[in-house]
């Protein structure tokens, strides 16, 4: 007898449990997702007057136009602002406290911002402007979710 199942993910430690990571994407966030998938992190410009916009939107805040094209990032960024998680809001957490929710500035990306989550990466070292590096956190066959981790 064979066995087939997968084998389990390596997941980074200090990441949300999978069972969050439950997509609904819409025309304006599927090309994200679409490329985050093939482990690339991109960034929506306006094809107007190019302007990063991060979350994606149908209408420039510049200018107004829709146009957009994705910019692949090289997956640096810096630490714009964090918090430290203790406290489960929902039972599923309990197992990942502490966990850390960041704010990262994508310098490549005008400065534009993801919220993500710092993995493998204790806590009470974390510092704003301390630089990160992107990781990808597989959390299903067909969706991977960006996270960052200390670039040191
Ligand atoms: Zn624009």
């Amino acid at each position: 007898m064979t066995d087939t199942q997968p084998a389990p993910r390596s997941r980074p430690g200090g990441a949300p449990p999978a069972e969050l990571a439950v997509l609904t994407p819409d025309s304006w966030t599927e090309p994200f997702w679409i490329a985050a998938a093939e482990h690339r992190l991109v960034v929506p410009r306006c094809t107007n007057c190019g302007t990063f916009r991060m979350p994606p939107s149908p209408f420039c805040y510049v200018c107004q136009a829709q146009g957009i094209d994705w910019v692949e990032q090289t997956g640096d960024g810096r630490v714009y602002s964090y918090t430290v998680i203790h406290h489960a809001v929902v039972p599923l957490m309990r197992d990942a406290l502490p966990y850390v929710v960041v704010v990262v500035e994508l310098p490549d990306a005008g400065g534009v911002r993801l919220v993500s989550n710092l993995v493998d990466c204790e806590p009470s070292s974390v510092e704003v402007g301390m630089p990160v590096r992107l990781v990808w956190d597989d959390v299903a066959d067909d969706v991977a979710v960006p996270r960052f981790t200390a670039a040191r």
